[in-house]
């Protein structure tokens, strides 16, 4: 199996025939070849879009029609979802059901913004003159980049090129290398869906050069990322060429505050479940979990001994809870975190290492807990990316806010309490633009989602998704022109 990327309406393989293999985590075995492109690969893709937006249907394409289209690919996923599903699962590692929820939310991400292309867009003013009607308009942008990780491959596409096309843009996606499997489905069924040449189209290739060409280019309009912050400053900075339009959603650091008044069992399911889903993989992780102090000898060893009976194993196994990570580096950079954490002096209270069994062949690590965290330690403050949970205890609400806050993240937060005031209080004290009460993780396309301080600029699904795909255009239209008199001498 050789992936290619799909330009101007056809699947081609690399300009210089280039391939790079991709690999099941589990094993690390080699599941197929994936095309590597270059830069004329990626300048190829970019001038058919600009082609294809300047020149071509798709901006001017009737919305209905649009939407037609985007309600055609939400069938064709659903009509693919068990391969898709498998697919998902193979290729990133993720348990089967989370993968199955992630195919089921792309399907409906299309669907949404199929639905919000048709629905009213722009305002009109009361200027204080009968003569002017004032309006604005909403247009699509232009040529737009997306890049996205490894984490969520059909998911974070679905969430780029769902609006981007709805509202009329070209998109040029550009995947990870390590999971272009179910994102290689999702173009066949573009394809088959039939978007006019150069509207969508799939590159596939390292982030540097084929990403950093993407956000560089003075062709391109928008840049749209989800992944790391380093790499997400570089896209930034090259953004800044032309300032072009930029979306980040970047990492996080998440808090997860329990208070003692909470029911202690859904506490502790979502406590879990928010570091746990997804291996710890997931940008708002709840990996700092805020526990009032007077929970710590009743809560920890439940912690710990639920910890121990997670299911880990390949995803497509059944039973599995947790799968491996993403790549042996990526087990690397999580293994030496564990390490840090051990030498700045935190308590382990469960897991902290790999597996001897037959999942050592894979790029497991156990669902990990330290307690005794202090604010300044590295595992406290720096986005780990695994399944590695911090455990800090506190003894007031303003305690428990200062060091909910006390990041340079702001994506997510979650609040367990029986007080709905409290509840209240305490998600409007939290600096994060996502935020749960009594749980963790729900994610809907319907809602805006997107982070506070340096995790990320703009939001993404809801309207605040869609608009961020457009351009805001006044109309200002005088239906009673008179000369203006403001020059005596005309010729
Ligand atoms: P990156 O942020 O580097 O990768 C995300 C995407 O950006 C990939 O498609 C990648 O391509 C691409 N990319 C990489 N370099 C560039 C560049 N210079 N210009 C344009 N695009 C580029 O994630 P990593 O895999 O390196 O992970 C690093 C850390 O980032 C993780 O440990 C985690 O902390 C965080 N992360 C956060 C995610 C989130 O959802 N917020 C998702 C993934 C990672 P390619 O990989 O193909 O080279």
């Amino acid at each position: 199996m050789i992936l290619k990327n799909y330009i101007n309406g056809r699947f081609a393989p690399s300009r210089y025939a280039t391939v790079r293999p991709f690999l099941n985590p589990a094993d690390n075995s080699e599941i197929g070849q994936v095309a590597e492109s270059s830069i004329e690969d990626v300048e190829t893709a970019i001038h058919a879009a600009r082609k294809a937006f300047d020149e071509g249907p798709w901006p001017k394409t009737p919305a209905q029609e649009r939407a037609a289209k985007l309600l055609k690919l939400a069938a064709l996923i659903d009509s693919r979802a068990a391969q898709l599903a498998e697919f998902e699962s193979r290729n990133n590692g993720k348990p089967l059901r989370e993968a199955e929820y992630d195919v089921a939310d792309a399907a409906g991400c299309f669907r949404y913004y199929a639905g919000l292309a048709t629905k009213p867009q722009g305002q009109t003013f009361e200027v204080g003159d009968p003569n002017i009607v004032c309006q604005t308009i909403r247009e699509p942008i232009g040529v737009c980049g997306q890049i996205i990780p490894w984490n969520y491959p059909l998911l974070m596409a679905a969430w780029k090129l769902a609006p981007g096309l709805a509202a009329g843009n070209c998109c040029i996606l550009k995947p990870s290398e390590l999971t272009p499997l179910s994102v290689s489905v999702l173009f066949e069924l573009i394809d088959e869906v039939g978007f006019p040449p150069g509207v969508v189209q799939l590159v596939y290739g390292a982030g540097d050069p084929v990403g950093q060409y993407l956000a560089a280019s003075p062709l391109v309009d928008k840049i749209a990322f989800t992944g790391g912050g380093v790499t997400g400053r570089k896209i930034m900075t090259a953004a800044a060429s032309n300032f072009k339009k930029v979306t980040l959603e970047l990492g996080g650091k998440s808090p997860n505050i329990v208070f003692a008044d909470a029911d202690q069992n859904l506490a502790l399911e979502y406590a879990m479940f928010g570091i746990f889903a997804g291996q710890g993989e997931v940008c708002s992780a709840g990996s700092r979990l805020l526990l009032e102090r007077s929970l710590a000898n009743s809560f920890l060893p439940r912690l710990a001994a639920s910890c121990e009976k997670i299911v880990v194993g390949p995803g497509l196994d059944a039973g599995t809870e947790m799968g491996p990570l993403i790549s042996r580096a990526h087990q690397k950079k999580v293994l030496d975190y564990i390490r840090v954490a051990h030498e700045d002096g935190a308590e382990l209270l469960c897991g902290g290492g790999v597996y001897t069994d037959q999942r050592a062949v894979g790029n497991f690590v156990q669902p990990t807990v330290f307690t005794n965290a202090r604010p300044d330690m590295r595992i406290v403050r720096e986005e780990i990316f695994g399944p590695v949970l911090v455990v800090q205890l506190f003894d007031t609400e303003e305690e428990a806010l200062r060091l909910a806050n006390d990041s340079i993240y702001g994506l997510a937060g979650g609040v367990f309490t029986s007080d709905a005031s409290r509840a209240q209080r305490v998600v409007r004290g939290l600096r994060a633009g996502i935020t749960w009460i009594n749980c963790y993780h729900p994610t809907f396309n319907e809602a805006p989602w997107g982070g506070y301080k340096q995790s990320g600029i703009g939001r993404e699904l809801g309207t605040y998704g869609y608009e961020a795909y457009t351009e805001v255009k006044q109309i200002t239209h005088c239906i009673n022109p008179q000369p203006l008199g403001w020059f005596k001498n005309l010729a």
